[in-house]
């Protein structure tokens, strides 16, 4: 009996993406692997077809069937669509588990080289400021909501824990700016802390993200796995394939319950597309993680070795240091299949596992609160008042409301009662009213009624209750 192949979607994609996919895919072909390649349509073409997506619904129905995919680097063409096609696709299927190897490589000359790196990324995928929740609040002041879940931060976490015992390793790193956003960035940390007792065999850590920019560039040796939000993990994993040679060879994965999409770190390189200059060898090293995940352990290896092993040979590409004659992406993947069956001089293939995510939870994911209670509300005006003049006209509009005002900020500095800090003004306040007294029946129609008394003299543009959660609040204090 002949078994079904194993089917993989591919998105060929922008830019040097169709380039770098025809060589991965050549060099899984010829590992002998059984596996089938349904090419699909994603991207600039598609957002220039009219699909505003930028992913053609064919292209969402075989991903929904193959549940696996290959991609190259998709491009966000300026004047169509506003959202990046990437974004959707890792939104659409959920892997909210981006996966960024790094390490030495042989041959590639990098200011770190002898230093054995080997690093990995594990940045939440979905959620944070990557979300693009925008608005322009005024026409001179744009606010960007970050988003941070309790249930996003566990399943992040689970996932670099698993990560790091698939791969037998030994630290994870998690890396937040909790001491200045302590609600969201704090999150993810107080889930890392909660969680790490549960890995006893494997060492973690905190550390405040710009530290570990700092270390990284310092003593990169230390970290292993590194778990952090969206935006900081974007940030990093550049940082991180820049340490052992750049984007050419940074692979990637997005995992999900459903879904995984692999993929190069980098983007579609229009300056070098079409000239077969590419470096096709972070996209080969994603398909190895591909074939890895799906099962074809030995394929994986075998893939991983034999750009190992052209690498020691000396061939180099346009993007490494020293490549006098630069080898072109097709001689580069032809060496690599010559080299398929071969082993490394210098790095053995490692004993991996499949990593095992965590599994979903369905339905609404809710954290329960034993007792809650409202107690106070801000109030976000656009005025070119002076502070002490709108402070004086909210306190003349309210003084029968249950509410008073207690501050004003502007930009997040204290201006109200005054600070003595000199601060550059915006017309945007945000100004904080508080019960005048605890009441248990307190509710909207008080804040609707404070919300109609001050907008009818100013302009107001946003509000968010202030809260608390088991007796914690739950909001910021404001910067003096
Ligand atoms: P980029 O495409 O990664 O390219 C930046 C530079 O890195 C290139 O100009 C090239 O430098 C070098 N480079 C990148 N990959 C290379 C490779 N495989 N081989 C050799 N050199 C390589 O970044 P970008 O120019 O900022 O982004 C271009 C487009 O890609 C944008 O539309 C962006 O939205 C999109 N993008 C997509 C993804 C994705 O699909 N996941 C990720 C990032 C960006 P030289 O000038 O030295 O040749």
């Amino acid at each position: 009996m002949t078994l079904a192949k194993r089917k993989i979607t591919v998105l060929p994609g922008d830019g040097i993406g169709p380039e770098v996919v025809e060589s991965a895919l050549e060099i899984i072909k010829a590992t002998g692997t059984s596996v089938e390649f349904e090419k699909c349509e994603a991207g600039a073409r598609a957002f220039q077809k009219g699909v505003v997506t930028g992913i053609p619904k064919e292209t969402i129905e075989s991903i929904e069937r193959t549940r696996v995919v290959l991609k190259g680097p998709l491009e966000t063409p300026i004047g169509y669509g506003s959202r990046s096609a990437n974004v959707t696709l890792r939104t659409l299927f959920e892997t909210y588990g981006n996966i960024r190897p790094v390490r030495e490589l042989p041959g590639v000359q990098t200011a770190f080289t002898g230093r054995k790196l080997d690093i990995v990324i594990v940045r939440e995928n979905i959620e944070d400021l990557y979300a693009g929740i925008e608005y322009m609040q005024t026409p001179g002041v744009a606010e960007s909501l970050k988003l941070i879940s309790r249930e996003g931060c566990e399943k992040i976490v689970k996932l670099a824990f698993a990560f790091a015992i698939a791969e037998g390793r030994k630290r994870v790193h998690c890396a937040t700016k909790a001491n200045i956003m302590k609600l969201t960035e704090g999150l993810l940390q107080h889930t890392f802390e909660e969680f790490a007792p549960r890995y006893p065999a494997i060492e973690s850590r905190h550390i405040l993200i710009d530290n570990c920019a700092h270390q990284l560039a310092m003593r990169p040796e230390q970290f292993d796995v590194i778990v952090t939000t969206n935006m900081n993990g974007d940030i990093l994993s550049d940082l991180t394939s820049g340490l052992t040679g750049g984007l050419g060879f940074a692979p990637s994965a997005n995992l999900g319950n459903d879904v995984s999409i692999y993929e190069a770190v980098h983007g579609s390189a229009p300056d070098i597309a079409g000239k077969n200059k590419a470096n096709p060898t972070a996209l080969i090293l994603s398909a190895a993680m591909m074939l890895r995940q799906i099962g074809e352990g030995k394929a994986a290896n075998d893939v991983e070795q034999a750009v190992l092993v052209t690498l020691e040979s000396g061939m180099r590409t346009s993007d490494m240091m020293g490549a006098d004659k630069p080898a072109t992406t097709t001689e580069f993947t032809q060496a690599v299949i010559a080299n398929l069956g071969k082993r490394s001089k210098v790095s053995q293939p490692k004993e991996y596992k499949k990593v095992e995510l965590p599994p979903p939870q369905l339905g609404v994911n809710v954290v329960p609160a034993k007792s809650r209670r409202l107690t106070g509300l801000d109030i976000y005006i656009e005025s070119d008042l002076d502070p002490a003049k709108l402070a004086e006209d909210l306190e003349k509009l309210t003084p029968s409301s249950p509410f008073k005002l207690q501050m004003i900020t502007n930009r997040g500095a204290m201006v109200f009662p005054a600070s003595g800090r000199r601060v550059s003004l915006v017309d945007h306040f945000r100004c904080r009213f508080v019960l005048r007294e605890t009441r248990a029946n307190f509710g909207d129609s008080e804040i609707l009624s404070l919300l109609g008394t001050v907008g009818a003299q100013h302009r107001w543009m946003h509000i968010e209750k202030l809260q608390e959660f088991d007796g914690e609040p739950a909001f910021s204090r404001s910067q003096v």
